[in-house]
């Protein structure tokens, strides 16, 4: 009997120390579950009102309360290194790369945004210690692109040939293009040191490492015409045409001063005359259109815009047209002068005469079409970067935009703004 009712007492204890229990345990839940997402969804809040200042500091705050939530302070440090605030970023992920109780994944996933970190702050030597420690694991890969890159930024080029080699055979992918670029800028090291033989080592490598590239023999053009040897030169840049003859242009000037140089301008007009008819402009109009002027007058040089103009039409070739029929109406002293693309004296000359003839009065109109379209065509014609669309008003190797390499068509695009 007393063994009963010990029974009939203990079993509502037990029950209810039991209840008690899980309200307890319920009770932290929902505070713990609670504090942690009203700052989360704040800060989305803020984000989605593109507040993004005050959703930094609403994930801050989350990362603060809650040390262990790695994820969050790996997306907070991109978003400082997005927005340039790079100090802010390397705290956050030093802070993530020293911590004892994370895995080795995670902190090597720290090194690597500390090297990229590093090498935006411009802390170069910082960001290749970071990187190098990285050199075997999960991350090799990415943190030997970075490393690349920051030997580019460097120019460090014999690094950047070493690093990329190496890329080459871990991803399997093709770096063939970026290590003889880095091969012609090694060239034109040497060369700005007149090292001429080194030069050209450099440049039958890169054309050994892609045969495809331009760069390597206009330089190696360069090498012969500072040398002297005017046919060599003449070879190199003509021989451009069994790569791709797209490039010709951009070695248009240099072959028109070998032949002029060697005697030979009539050559020059042929070289000239028959690119115009493959297509190649409008990159080689202004060199055919000064070449022509200069060496067989503004007749020749209208009548080639007016064929130009027949076969493509651009406003350029119809501005350079307008200038040929200024030039043809000026008087001779002033051609030189409205070869070097000066509009003055044609305007002078049809400013000077108020009691118009015929003649005159179209000079007159010749004058203003060909100031309109220099107006309107000026700064018109641009290379376009491939990949990120940067225009540019010289030709690069290497875009200054997005850093690619060869990423620019040597052809200019006409287009209205
Ligand atoms: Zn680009």
């Amino acid at each position: 009997m007393n063994f009963e009712t010990w029974w009939l007492l203990a079993l509502p204890l037990v029950f209810g120390l039991g209840w008690m229990a899980a309200r307890l345990d319920l009770r932290q839940a929902i505070s713990e579950q609670g504090a942690l997402p009203r700052s989360y969804f704040k800060g989305l809040n803020f984000l989605l009102n593109e507040q993004p200042d005050k959703a930094i500091d609403a994930f801050i705050e989350v990362a603060r309360l809650d040390p262990e939530t790695t994820e969050l302070h790996f997306a907070l440090g991109a978003l400082f290194r997005r927005r340039g605030e790079t100090e802010r970023a390397i705290r956050v992920h030093q802070n993530l790369a020293t911590r004892p109780d994370l895995p080795d994944t995670e902190r090597e996933h720290a090194l690597y945004e500390l090297g990229q970190d590093y090498l935006r702050a411009g802390l170069l030597d910082r960001a290749e210690d970071a990187l190098r420690a990285l050199m075997s694991g999960p991350y090799a890969a990415s943190a030997k692109r970075v490393l690349l890159e920051l030997y580019e930024v460097e120019k460090e080029w014999r690094k950047a040939i070493d690093a990329a080699r190496e890329l080459q055979s871990a991803t399997q992918q093709d770096y063939s293009v970026q290590i003889a670029q880095f091969c012609c800028e090694l060239a034109q090291d040497a060369l700005q040191r007149k090292q001429a033989d080194e030069a050209i080592g450099w440049l039958e490598q890169a054309l050994r490492e892609n045969p495809k590239n331009v760069r390597a023999p206009i330089l190696l053009g360069d090498v012969a015409m500072a040398s002297g040897d005017l046919g060599a030169a003449l070879g190199h840049w003509l021989g451009i045409e069994r790569q791709d003859a797209s490039y010709l242009p951009l070695v248009a000037d240099r072959v028109v001063k070998a032949y002029r140089d060697l005697g030979e301008q009539g050559k020059a007009l042929e070289w000239l005359r028959g690119l115009l008819k493959t297509g190649l402009a409008p990159e080689l109009l202004d060199t055919a259109y000064r070449t022509e002027l200069e060496l067989a007058g503004p007749a020749a040089a209208a009548a080639l815009m007016r064929e130009q103009l027949r076969r493509q039409p651009s406003l350029q070739a119809l501005t350079r047209y307008f200038d040929a029929r200024a030039a043809l109406a000026a008087p001779a002293p002033a051609t030189a002068d409205v070869a070097e693309g000066n509009g003055a004296p044609a305007a002078d000359a049809a400013n000077a005469t108020a009691d118009a003839t015929p003649a005159d009065a179209t000079a007159q109109e010749d004058a203003a079409i060909r100031d309109l379209l220099q107006l309107r065509t000026r700064n018109l014609a641009r290379y376009t970067c491939r990949e990120c669309g940067f225009r540019a008003r010289l030709f690069y190797w290497q875009c200054p935009g997005c850093n690619r390499w060869e990423s620019y068509a040597p052809r200019r695009t006409e287009a209205l703004g």
